[in-house]
């Protein structure tokens, strides 16, 4: 991902309106880019800001925490359902192949080795 294409995602990635896919992709971008994160950090806290005021809390808050929270939290659900994807794609792979012995062996297309 470029920085400009980074930059435009900052908004949607606040208002949690990124897919997974566009998730991760942002989150790489911006842990390795210092001028994004920046930026991303910088509206965060407007946003945040804005946010709070609009709901009267008063306390202080560790906005630019609450960022690095948010994204950990974010790429902690990527990590989860990647490990979900991968494990119900090693079920189905399993599932299948099991199937398409069956069916072989129903077909007599192949004949288990005979144990004597
Ligand atoms: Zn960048």
């Amino acid at each position: 991902m470029k920085c400009e294409e980074a930059l435009m995602k900052i908004d949607d990635y606040i208002n949690d309106s990124l897919s997974f896919k566009e998730t991760e992709e942002f989150l790489e971008h911006v842990r390795g880019c210092p001028e994004c994160y920046d930026e991303l950090e910088i509206y965060f806290t407007i946003y945040m800001g804005m946010k709070y005021l609009e709901e009267e809390k008063l306390e202080t808050y560790n906005i630019p925490q609450m960022l690095k929270n948010d994204m950990m939290e974010k790429e902690r659900a990527i990590r989860r359902r990647k490990l979900l994807a991968g494990t119900l794609f090693a079920f189905c792979l399993i599932f299948g192949v099991g199937i398409a012995i069956s069916l072989m062996l129903y077909l007599g297309h192949i004949e288990l080795p005979k144990l004597l």
